[in-house]
């Protein structure tokens, strides 16, 4: 999974503890939208030096990555849930809602994705 507009979606964030999806962020580099800002304007994701491709769209897909001044990466959690951004709240592992809900979280989490530094 990575961020997309996609609204309406839930996540198990809480209930699974999880925090793969801002761990890096990963954006597709097609998706030519706005990143979040704080309320002084100030960038939330800093990006990193590095893209990656998933292993299972290698010839496909681009996703640039960022690290998130409200993950805490000792708990895992977002420091700022209830004001997260909407890319945040629009993310998803789950697609089937009555689907397998455990299933489609490992699915994500056990991505593989093949680093590619920038020049
Ligand atoms: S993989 Fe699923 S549970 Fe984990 S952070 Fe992403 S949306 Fe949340
Ligand atoms: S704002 Fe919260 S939910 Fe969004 S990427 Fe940062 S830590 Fe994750």
């Amino acid at each position: 999974m990575d961020m997309e507009n996609s609204p309406n979606k839930h996540g198990p964030c809480l209930d699974k503890n999880c925090g793969h999806c801002c761990d890096p962020i990963r954006v597709d580099m097609r998706n030519r939208g706005e990143l979040p800002k704080d309320k002084n304007g100030k960038d939330i994701f800093v990006e990193r030096n590095e893209i990656l491709a998933p292993e299972t769209h290698i010839e496909t897909m681009r996703l640039k990555t960022f690290d998130c001044i409200n993950f805490d990466t000792v708990t895992k959690k977002c420091l700022d849930h209830e004001s997260r951004p909407d890319l945040c709240r629009n993310a998803s592992c789950v697609s089937d809602p009555k689907g397998n809900i455990d299933e489609q979280h490992k699915k994500t989490v056990e991505e593989k994705f093949i680093k590619i530094y920038r020049q």
